[in-house]
């Protein structure tokens, strides 16, 4: 049935940029109240704390733009391709609520500082600055105002309405999350509000037309993202096969994660409504005289995609494993360092295998774990390489070494892990397997190769894991044939 419907989804983001101070006032940008001793937790946080009269809207006051914030803007506009304007202005956009008692955010409107650019096929059509609003709280006893978080810098991502599935939804944001974490402008915790995503949708018989849209918002999670595009998406399908089209209007919705479904919070204004206007206590801003934007372009850090494109050339890894990397910048300095010390290709699969899947693993499961000294890990594998360690052993090893940072080959000769390669100690140990099994003999004699294998069980058994299994194997064969 959806396949006869076209979806249609744009996305607003909001991100909280990681400067000192706010927006429009020198007080500390802390929102979350982690710099309190013990980080932020309901016990330490300290409401209305970072605040001042211009923060708090005092009448009288006067903002000031945090240059810390245009440029993180910039660096965002640089990195997406998108175009860096000439002149930028803030613009008042007026309306009244309890946290935002000025009665106007001051936010961009005709002249956001950039326009276009792309990420991951997605079309950004604008990029602009404005000021984070206090957050409230609501009780049975009333409501309460915080505005540590009022004048915050937020900058608010728009795309085209390009999008028309939601892995493509999903994709965007992650990468954009990654992209924003690359520049060190936001940390983009969607946990944390750092980075709020709202979704904008619409569905029509036909792609020419598009239909009325809906926006949520309240989303928490990529994941949710997805869910709250989905759960809307079937909700306008079902209303247009019932015969209600005209139920579908114009609204900012909100999606509930405990009910898992979105529900209506209010009717869409539109920007006529809130009388923009040029902010006069605010100078207009010539962005190419105030900052020399090609050089900020070519001091932009290595950015995801031109990682990928590098691991893969040089390294030559699995595409999976490098999207390890992308995600964790610690893992990925210390894999570099790892990777150029052993400079064979086929030594840094082996590496990468070790620390995607066992390695990840062992953190999960234990706080304790930690990435070992770069020789310890070198080490590590070039003893499985070389035939020293089984991959059994070699496992076992990298579980211990991820606590202890010891060397691999000193716990290898301590646990007597070492692989035995010696031929004529491991004829004597399989000769003596073999007159102690006659039937299992008999059997792999009667042609049940399979039966080999309890052999071999006995052998590494026997060895306490440290005999090589191939040598084993054909030592077991020759005495048998
Ligand atoms: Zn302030
Ligand atoms: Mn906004």
């Amino acid at each position: 049935m959806q396949d006869k419907y076209y979806t249609t989804i744009g996305l607003e983001i909001h991100v909280e940029l990681k400067t000192n101070s706010k927006m429009f006032c020198g007080c500390k940008n802390d929102p979350a109240g982690e710099s309190t001793p013990n980080g932020a937790s309901s016990d330490t946080y300290k409401p209305n704390t970072n605040i001042c009269p211009v923060c708090m809207a005092h009448p009288g006051t006067l903002p000031v733009a945090n240059k810390k914030a245009i440029e993180s803007v910039i660096k965002v506009g640089l990195a997406l391709g998108g175009t860096i304007a000439d002149f930028s202005e803030f613009d008042r956009k007026n309306y009244f609520y309890p946290d935002i008692p000025k009665a106007y955010q001051i936010s961009q409107y005709k002249y956001p500082i950039v326009s276009g650019g792309h990420l991951n096929g997605v079309d950004i059509t604008r990029v602009h600055l404005e000021e984070d609003t206090a957050t409230s709280s609501h009780s049975s006893e009333g409501s309460l105002v915080d505005f540590n978080r009022a004048g915050v810098p937020l900058m608010e991502l728009v795309t085209e309405p390009c999008i028309h599935d939601t892995d493509t939804l999903s994709n965007f944001a992650h990468e954009l999350q990654t992209l924003l974490r690359y520049l060190d402008v936001s940390d983009a915790n969607m946990e944390k509000g750092q980075m709020r995503v709202e979704v904008n949708i619409s569905v029509s018989k036909d792609k020419d037309t598009l239909g009325v849209p809906v926006e949520v918002k309240n989303i928490a999670s990529f994941r949710s993202a997805v869910k709250a595009a989905l759960y809307e998406q079937k909700r306008m399908i079902d209303l247009i096969e019932e015969g209600k089209i005209g139920e579908i209007v114009k609204e900012t919705r909100g999606w509930d994660d405990s009910k898992q479904k979105t529900f209506s919070q209010r009717t869409k204004e539109n920007a006529e409504d809130y009388r923009y206007f040029p902010d006069p206590d605010l100078p207009k801003m010539y962005l190419h005289k105030a900052f020399d934007i090609e050089k900020m372009r070519a001091e932009l850090p290595e950015l995801p995609n031109a990682k990928r494109a590098r691991y893969k050339n040089d390294y030559g890894i699995k595409d999976e494993d490098i999207e390890s990397y992308i995600d964790d910048m610690e893992l990925s300095k210390w894999f570099e360092n790892v990777a150029g010390i052993l400079k064979d290709k086929s030594k840094i699969q082996t590496a990468s295998n070790y620390i995607t899947s066992d390695y990840l693993g062992l953190q999960k499961s234990n706080k304790e774990v930690r990435l070992p000294k770069f020789e310890n890990f070198v080490e590590l594998i070039n003893m499985v390489s070389d035939g020293v360690l089984s991959s059994r052993g070699a496992k076992d090893i990298l579980a211990m070494i991820v606590i202890t940072d010891e060397s691999p080959m000193k716990i290898a000769t301590e646990k007597d892990l070492i692989q035995k390669n010696d031929e004529g100690a491991l004829k004597e140990i399989a000769q003596k397997i073999i007159d102690q099994n006659p039937t299992v003999v008999a059997t792999y004699k009667g042609g049940k190769e399979n039966a080999l294998m309890s052999l071999v069980g006995q052998i590494m058994k026997e060895t306490k894991g440290s005999a090589n299994p191939a040598l084993v194997q054909k030592i077991l064969k020759e005495l048998l044939a």
